[in-house]
């Protein structure tokens, strides 16, 4: 295990990559370092029994739940896996589909069983969980969660190969919208902490304020054992205009960069001016997918460019002034 990074040290590692959510990632952070600091504590996976703190991460699509699993397993170099609660309602054989999750995480660990067993597994969706009804085909949303408890609970599963891995160091995550819960939470809040004095901190006020309760959870279907089990909660907020435009150009993999490097390969030098990220996250917007929709008008404004490059050795420069005028052509001189 590489040496255990500070949760300062991890919020700037993961800024690189994932712009904004500052709250979530500074909750994420702290969460992970209590995670290996109690796994370093007990070396010897029976010795001690372990409380272990999954974590719940609220927030609309595309906003960069997935990304930040994504990137704390990479700078934690542990493999990483992505599993989605709806499909998991969806068949008959939920144990099974568990069981294949965590095969791919042992796979991403490279077959390496003790690596494995320290993974970090992300699923999505678990707000659409409703403890009663789903889809008749499948297993309910209930039993969904009742074989998610176990595993984040730490018991272990047969693998095909015969093999057990043990779940009790595997770091949960899970995710959802929970579209409305704000709602929730007013009512739930309504005698809600209030300043009493000029020396109380407003902000901390706020926080305790905004704060959900695994009873807020209860609301959306997810049995109370379930939600019990994510006492850490972070929040993403919806991205605004200005984080879109700083999605597109600042991350080390930003689409801008990657645009930029590929046509540079051609000696081609692309400029992009500021209106079109403007206008590029003002679709998007509309789109309602978060960052998500990025990419596709994206990469929809620069097919015209990238058919055209290859057949002219002479552009030297691209330029586009408007997601909605033709890109202008430089070529140089002969
Ligand atoms: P979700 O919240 O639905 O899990 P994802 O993390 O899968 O969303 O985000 C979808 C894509 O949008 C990512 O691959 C990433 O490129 C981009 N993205 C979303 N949020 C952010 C963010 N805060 N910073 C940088 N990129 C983001």
């Amino acid at each position: 295990m590489p040496a255990l990074l500070k949760p300062s040290e991890l919020v700037r590692q993961l800024s690189e990559h994932v712009i904004g959510q500052e709250a979530a990632k500074k909750t994420l952070a702290v969460a992970i370092y209590a995670h290996f600091r109690r796994m370093a504590a007990s070396p010897s996976l029976d010795s001690v029994e372990l409380t272990k703190s999954n974590i719940l991460l609220i927030g609309p699509t595309g906003t960069g739940k997935t990304l930040l699993c994504e990137t704390l397993a990479r700078i934690l170099d542990l493999p990483f896996v992505t599993a989605d609660a709806t499909s998991l309602a969806q068949t008959q054989f939920v144990g099974d589909e568990i069981e294949a999750i965590l095969h791919r995480l042992l796979d991403r660990a490279g077959g390496d069983l003790a690596l494995a067993q320290r993974g970090i597994v992300f699923v999505d969706e678990v707000d659409k969980l409703k403890a009663v009804g789903g889809d008749q085909r499948g297993t309910s949303g209930e039993s969904v969660q009742h074989a998610l408890l176990k595993i984040m609970e730490g018991a272990p599963v047969r693998l095909k190969d015969g093999r057990h891995i043990d779940t009790t160091h595997i770091l949960f995550i899970c995710g959802g919208a929970f579209v409305g819960l704000e709602n929730i939470l007013t009512k739930t809040h309504s005698f809600g902490f209030i300043s009493t004095g000029s020396g109380d901190d407003q902000q901390i006020l706020e926080r305790l304020n905004a704060r959900i309760k695994p009873t807020d959870l209860l609301e959306f279907g997810l049995i109370p054992e379930f939600a019990g089990r994510l006492p850490i909660v972070a929040r993403l907020q919806d991205l605004s205009l200005e984080m879109l435009i700083r999605i597109m150009t600042e991350p080390k993999n930003a689409i801008a960069k990657q645009f930029a490097a590929m046509l540079r390969s051609d000696g081609v030098e692309l400029r992009i001016e500021a209106e079109v990220y403007h206008q590029i996250a003002e679709l998007a917007i509309e789109y309602k997918a978060g960052a998500r929709s990025l990419r596709g008008i994206f990469e929809e404004m620069m097919t015209d460019v990238l058919y055209a490059v290859p057949d002219n050795p002479a552009i030297r420069q691209v330029t586009i002034r408007s997601l909605f005028e033709p890109a202008e052509l430089t070529l140089g001189s002969p």
